[in-house]
């Protein structure tokens, strides 16, 4: 298990260090803000959307190692995937991150199904940290639903 947490670790320090499509989108067919007053982290999430497909997702911003994680690994995840199996995504990566820690192996199924993006189920064992790693799924969320922005409060 520690091993595990190790692991995970890593990843999320890779992914701060170095976010993935960390840009902005000109010709972005949706983009949204969002900001996470109990941190502090603030993002921008762009997603070039063709018929209902994803093409392209990006993010700008500043935050926390978590948020930018986070918001990397879920740009990894949504490229090519239809809006309806991103907001499928959104409701498992939230289900994750907000689960009781003690139900963890309840929750097994819904983390094998998220791929990498279990990393963060650790998460939801530091109440603080699940408004981090969700503000860029609520970002992403609120631009595909037409909405300017997301707030975490
Ligand atoms: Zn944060």
């Amino acid at each position: 298990m520690e091993d595990l947490r190790e692991l995970y670790q890593e990843v999320i320090l890779d992914h701060s260090k170095r976010p993935r499509h960390f840009s902005e989108m000109p010709g972005a067919s949706h983009q949204a803000d969002g900001h996470n007053p109990l941190c502090g982290d603030r993002i921008t999430v762009y997603l070039k959307v063709e018929g209902d497909v994803i093409e392209d997702v990006s993010f700008q911003g500043a935050g926390c190692s978590i948020s930018t994680a986070s918001a990397s690994m879920m740009t990894d995840a949504l490229r090519g995937k239809t809006v309806d199996e991103a907001k499928d995504l959104f409701d498992r990566f939230h289900r994750l991150v907000t689960s009781d820690p003690s139900h963890a192996a309840e929750n097994a199924p819904a983390g094998s199904e998220l791929g990498k993006l279990a990393v963060f189920s650790g998460v939801c064992e530091f109440p603080m940290r699940v408004k981090c790693a969700s503000l860029s799924w609520h970002t992403m969320k609120a631009a595909l639903e037409g909405e300017a922005g997301a707030s975490t409060e």
